[in-house]
């Protein structure tokens, strides 16, 4: 089963509107033409309009790191996932370990903001990762199994293949150590059976299955080289535009 990679950068709290719009003037005329992967750019919620004209009638696609899950309500300083979708954002990340650690996201938080976007045609980027503690356990298969299993808890097949999942072991997240290519290839294989149990085989075949952690223009290909690997979510270094154009061309 051949499945389309993704490259998506996740922009966490950098770039006003202005260097917003400057990134995506260079990056778009770089990547003009380009084909074979889906570009994605997770910018902050104050950059999407400003980014979405930037990218109209480019091949780069337009991300959110974060959504609620509720159509709408009393719920100060949130996004719903109608209002992203108005926007034209095509994806958003949901369970980002930084949600996970300072902002109280939990895996039964995960999995209504998993139901909320398909609900509105966002396709959710799903992190789920070990902390360094539970790596050095021994416990990487089973707490990436518990995060996978709660975050599609209740999704039906048909909707799951549109799902994107970013493994990211939390200790390689912004440290510059990255895991071996053959260990997130590993951890991943573990993921996609996961999901063959809990969804079917063919639909878990769809998944694509990103790794997230320490992942540059100079290391990415050895990641896109494994076959269960489809892609990358990448923080750092998606910041910079040589960069961002540096990761979809290693790819
Ligand atoms: C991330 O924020 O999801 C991430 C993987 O960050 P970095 O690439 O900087 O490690």
């Amino acid at each position: 089963m051949s499945r389309t990679p993704i490259i998506a950068g996740n922009w966490k709290m950098f770039k006003t509107i202005a260097e917003a719009k400057e990134f995506a003037m260079v990056v778009t005329n770089e990547l003009q033409g380009v084909t074979g992967a889906d570009m994605v750019v997770c910018a902050p919620f104050t950059a999407l309009a400003a980014l979405r004209d930037a990218l109209t009638g480019s091949n780069l696609l337009l991300g959110a790191q974060n959504v609620h899950f509720a159509e709408e309500g009393a719920y100060t300083g949130e996004i719903s996932p109608r209002m992203l979708t108005e926007l034209g954002v095509r994806y958003v990340i949901i369970g980002h370990s930084e949600r996970r650690a300072y902002f109280n996201e939990t895996d039964e938080t995960v999995n209504k903001k998993v139901h909320a976007s398909l609900k509105h045609s966002l396709i959710p980027i799903i992190c789920v990762g070990e902390d360094l503690d539970q790596r050095e356990a021994g416990q990487t298969f089973t707490i990436v199994e518990e995060q996978t299993r709660a975050a599609i808890a209740g999704v039906a097949a048909n909707q799951a293949a549109e799902l994107v999942i970013a493994y990211e072991p939390i200790w390689a997240i912004g440290t510059g150590k990255s895991s071996t290519a053959q260990d997130a290839n590993e951890v991943i294989g573990h993921i996609r059976k996961t999901l063959a149990h809990i969804l079917d085989q063919e639909t878990a075949n769809r998944i694509r299955i990103q790794y997230g952690g320490s992942v540059k223009p100079d290391n990415i290909g050895e990641f896109l080289a494994q076959t269960e690997i489809d892609g990358a979510l990448v923080g750092g270094a998606s910041l910079v535009p040589d960069s961002y154009v540096g990761l979809v061309r290693g790819a």
